[in-house]
């Protein structure tokens, strides 16, 4: 059978694309990934437990993006969850982003209150201030404020997640977690934050329902690629691999999770516990806590950041610094040559920190405005 469109990979980007294109042009879509199941990164499953687990890590659906969120709510429903994230500083837990919640648990009184003054002076109450950019402040309260931030929530944090610290990165990495005038402890603040009623995965299978899509797991394209016959080619995964690392490797950052089952009812106050600090993982997930579906017992995940090796691990994030986005430009004229042939979209073959809702964005975009 001849395809209009071979898709490598069934993440958010392969598979809203899939969707479109037959739902829309009643086109033929054949789509691939080398994984066992569909969702790429946000697959999730059902442990003996009975807790929904997320097999790459914690995924908190948030966007302010109406179009994004209406084009999803065909295919699911939603529990309305707004993400919190505790850090485990000096023996406390505090909110994330630091906010003025965070400030009170961790100084007296009188301290936190002239600090909290201090900031309001300088800024309105409400704004976001980049770990980075507070740093430069010329008031001495804030200037010392913030270096105590940084050096008690990025500094070891950033390199145990990344292997670099908060200025190798590009600016916009620690921004994701500004210091925030507010006593709103939401990690985020978008319109729209939920979690899909029956999970990711299921949430997938139905974007990926029509008949004119053919879904092979369990392959690699490059395997596949010279027996199937089709027009125009999606790629969804690693760009430098495409290419068969014609410009060297780009660093991707790895993950390992080590899940356990636990006999009681919850582990942790929240979904997500971040250890700056201590101990050799980053963060501790408790998944219960986005969807409870009367699970007796709970499952957590405890995350330890590692180098990717293509071998070995998944490449979970592209690493923006300077050098990796040069080469990553080297890249962008290989993939503009085929702009006929093949349309290259997604985390990894964007090489870019996206968000769920940033990938679906762009794949309703891409699809608009390369296929249509
Ligand atoms: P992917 O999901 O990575 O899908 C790419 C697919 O391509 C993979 O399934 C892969 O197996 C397949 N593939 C690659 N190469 C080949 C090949 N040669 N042959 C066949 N198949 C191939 N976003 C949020 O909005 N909120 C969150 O809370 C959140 N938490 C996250 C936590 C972690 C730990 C991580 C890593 C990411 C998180 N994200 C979150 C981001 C989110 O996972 C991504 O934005 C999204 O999954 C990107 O979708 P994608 O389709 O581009 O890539
Ligand atoms: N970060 C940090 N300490 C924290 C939380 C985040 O230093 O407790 C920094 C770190 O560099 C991290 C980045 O902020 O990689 C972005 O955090 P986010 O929670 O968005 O990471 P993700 O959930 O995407 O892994």
């Amino acid at each position: 059978m001849k395809y209009d469109f071979m898709i490598v990979g069934a993440g958010f980007a392969g598979t809203v694309l899939a969707e479109r294109i037959t739902s829309e042009l009643n086109k033929k879509v054949i789509i691939v990934d080398k994984r066992n199941h569909v969702g790429g990164n946000c697959y999730d499953y059902y442990d003996t437990n009975g807790v929904l687990v997320h097999k790459y890590g914690p995924h908190a659906f948030h966007t302010n993006s109406k179009q994004v969120w209406e084009y999803l709510s065909n295919y699911t429903s939603w529990h309305f969850y707004s993400h919190k994230v505790l850090a485990y500083v000096d023996g406390k837990k505090i909110p994330l982003p630091f906010n003025f919640n965070s400030l009170d648990i961790l100084f007296p009184k009188k301290i936190a209150e002239r600090f909290a003054n201090t900031l309001l002076e300088h800024y309105e109450f409400g704004t976001k201030i980049p770990i980075l950019k507070m740093l430069e402040s010329q008031n001495s309260d804030i200037k010392f404020l913030a270096e105590f931030i940084y050096n008690k929530v990025f500094h070891f944090y950033t390199i145990k997640q990344w292997g670099l610290t908060p200025e190798e990165l590009d600016s916009s990495v620690s921004s994701r977690v500004p210091i925030y005038l507010s006593r709103d402890d939401r990690y985020f603040q978008d319109s729209f934050q939920a979690i899909p009623k029956a999970g990711y995965t299921a949430l997938f299978n139905n974007l990926l329902s029509s008949k004119n899509i053919h879904l092979v797991l369990n392959a690699d394209y490059r395997d596949l690629i010279d027996s199937i016959e089709f027009d125009k080619l999606i790629y969804t995964g690693e760009v430098d691999a495409f290419f068969d690392y014609l410009h060297g490797s780009l660093p991707y950052r790895s993950l390992k999770f080590d899940l356990q089952q636990k006999e009681m009812e919850y582990f942790q106050e929240l979904a997500q516990v971040n250890y700056p600090n201590e101990f050799d993982f980053t963060r501790i997930t408790e998944f219960k806590h986005f969807l409870n579906r009367g699970a007796a017992g709970t499952t957590i995940a405890i995350e330890y950041p590692e180098t990717y090796n293509p071998e070995l691990n998944e490449p979970y994030y592209p690493v923006p610094t300077i050098e990796n986005q040069y080469i990553f430009e080297k890249y962008k004229k290989e993939m503009q040559k085929l702009a006929d042939s093949v349309i290259f979209l997604g985390r990894l073959a964007g090489y870019k920190y996206y968000n769920m809702d940033q990938i679906v964005g762009a794949s309703l975009e891409t699809f608009e405005k390369k296929i249509v």
